[in-house]
């Protein structure tokens, strides 16, 4: 863990922060020094904190809210510092790190915001918080600038609990309750500053590989390049090539239209389905409709379809694993409606009639995730012991390899990103975008999981 340094101007700020940071495991390397009330005696303790070079530095004390909507015991984090001009010593700071912080604050069960800071010289008497607050801090203090010098360069965090209201201000009795609750606060937020410490100290990223797109998506946007380039623009391409918003932007912007049905294609139009393949009746409409199909379905969907079509016209009821509504599961189910079922998980096995229970087959989804698929796949051999299939081989070995992948750099990380495009459903179910972080959302735990509408898997 990296070394922490926290500054507190005042002695029950100090207490309180240490029995905070005493009571957590793995905050040795914390250190809370109180550095003395008021800008002046601030600016004197950065400078000697200074001395021993870049560090990690957290100020941490009680604050006074200058919006109505912040309640005594709330905790702000600085995105920025501001100082009044008098202040000698001050910076004015920018602190990325805050929607994080307040996402850890959030999931520790303490109130927190982001918001500006503002330190002043003097104590912020009734009435004058509405000019502070339109300057567009949310908060004030007075030490806060002066001691952000500390760090050095190094990096740094302002955390202050409300003690104060515009409603209840410091000269009010309200102080001694609001101080409490403020002291109590520092005490919860505590172990948060030593995780963000040790975030902020060296960390060893590990890519994932193989990642990005698998071999039948690039396919796919190849042919739509190439179609492009042999027929011109505009050509049509039935559902998204890839959940990706700058993939399909570069395309469109070069002429491709994105559709969701044929009915949006006009008569006589080049249109292109994509990887996940599409039914029978997707391109007898095509045919009907005088459209000119280029078909960019990838081998491994195309040899499912074929396996659904063998096995139907062997008579086999054929049970699809996989997730209802994605395109890939609609395209095989198309093959043979009147002989396939749709089962998503094992208590879906227990709907499924055959004719002839000795005549069952089953097929997959190639985006499963393979543990998914097998807990299925016993359903049914349990219940129909001569049940037919490819095992969990139809599942391909793109997303068998990216999941492997997944797993192995889940078990030596602590946590998991998913770059991705916002419109992704696993980025987003996964809660790794930034709002989602902010909001407090769960970390990324490793188990591995398919995503319903792509070829990508990954860990959440
Ligand atoms: S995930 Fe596999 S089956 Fe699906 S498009 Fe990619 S390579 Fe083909």
């Amino acid at each position: 863990m990296s070394t922490l340094t926290v500054c507190a101007p005042l002695r029950v700020e100090a207490r309180a922060l240490r029995r905070g940071l005493d009571a957590a495991q793995g905050t040795d390397q914390a250190t809370v020094v109180r550095t003395g009330y008021g800008p002046a005696r601030a600016a004197a303790a950065a400078a000697r904190i200074a001395a021993a070079g870049p560090q990690a530095l957290a100020v941490a004390g009680v604050a006074g809210a200058l919006t109505d909507d912040l309640r005594v015991g709330d905790i702000v984090i600085a995105t920025q510092v501001t100082a009044e001009d008098s202040i000698v010593g001050a910076t004015s700071v920018g602190c990325p790190s805050a929607p994080l912080l307040v996402g850890e604050l959030r999931r520790a069960g303490l109130t927190a915001r982001a918001g500006r800071i503002a330190t002043v010289a003097h104590l912020v008497r009734h009435g004058q918080h509405a000019a502070l607050a339109a300057s567009g801090a949310i908060a004030v203090d007075m030490e806060s600038a002066p001691l952000l010098a500390g760090a050095a360069g190094g990096p740094a965090v302002v955390l202050r609990a409300i003690s104060d209201t515009p409603a209840h201000p410091i000269a009010s009795p309200a102080i001694v309750t609001g101080g409490l609750a403020a002291l109590r606060s520092l005490r919860a937020a505590a172990p948060v500053l030593a995780q963000w410490a040790a975030a902020a100290g060296p960390r060893q990223v590990l890519l994932a590989s193989p990642r990005s797109f698998c071999a039948g998506v690039e396919r796919a946007i190849e042919i739509v390049e190439l179609a492009l380039e042999q027929h011109g623009a505009p050509v049509y391409v039935r559902k998204q090539i890839v959940h990706n918003a700058t993939v399909v932007a570069e395309l469109e912007r070069a002429g491709a239209i994105f559709v969701d049905e044929l009915s949006e294609v006009p008569d006589g139009a080049n249109v292109v389905f994509s990887a996940h393949g599409v039914s029978p009746e997707v391109r007898l409409e095509a045919d009907r409709r005088g459209l000119e199909p280029i078909d960019a379905t990838c081998p491994l969907v195309a040899k499912v379809h074929a396996e659904a079509r063998r096995y139907a016209a062997d008579g086999y009821l054929v049970a699809l694993i996989g997730h209802a509504g994605h395109e890939e599961t609609e395209g095989t189910m198309g093959e043979a409606p009147a002989s396939m079922a749709l089962v998503e998980n094992p208590a879906d096995v227990a709907a499924l009639r055959p004719a002839d229970p000795d005549k069952v087959a089953y097929l997959m989804q190639t985006t499963l995730a393979a543990d998914e698929a097998s807990a299925v796949v016993d359903a049914i051999t349990e219940r129909f012991p001569t049940a037919t299939g490819p095992g969990t081989a139809d599942i391909c070995y793109a997303t068998t390899n990216r999941q492997q992948a997944v797993r192995a750099i889940a078990a030596r990380s602590d946590l998991v990103l998913v770059a991705g495009s916002a419109g992704c459903r696993l980025a987003t179910s996964a809660g790794v975008s930034t709002r989602a972080v902010e909001a407090g959302a769960s970390p990324i735990v490793p188990s591995v999981s398919s995503c319903p509408a792509c070829p990508i898997s990954a860990t959440r």
